[in-house]
């Protein structure tokens, strides 16, 4: 496989065999943590209404193109995901470089279903 067409969440498959079926594609991912993979993948490819299609309407931010190019994002590992019956969490790391720096977190997601559809609501407080 040629390494352009790996999707960047990390699993070694074709882009639009992964995360690609949900951005490009219309299909809409049933778990959460499928959801958030795609989500992390759009942030790397810069596919901004992905991210608001997939983000809870009460707290999605504005988020320019110039914002989203800023940031090279470079690894991404789900450490857990829980998935209830309306919420889940998703536990994960990520990489990423920012003009020379690179960084990294870690972010306990908390994901709601709105229509059926599991979206991204926030981070979890501690
Ligand atoms: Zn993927």
């Amino acid at each position: 496989m040629n390494e352009k067409d790996l999707c960047p969440c990390g699993k070694q498959a074709n882009y639009l065999d992964c995360c690609g079926r949900y951005i490009e594609g219309g299909v809409y991912p049933q778990d959460p943590e499928h959801l958030m993979r795609s989500r992390y993948t759009a942030f790397a490819k810069h596919k901004r209404n992905y991210l608001i299609k997939t983000w809870h309407p009460k707290t999605c931010p504005p988020m320019s193109m110039e914002e989203l190019q800023a940031v090279t994002w470079l690894n991404l590992n789900v450490l857990a995901a829980k998935s209830g019956l309306k919420k889940a969490t998703v536990e994960f790391e990520v990489s990423y470089q920012e003009g020379d720096e690179t960084k990294s977190f870690t972010e306990c997601s908390v994901f709601k279903k709105v229509k059926n559809r599991w979206v991204y609501f926030g981070e979890e407080a501690n």
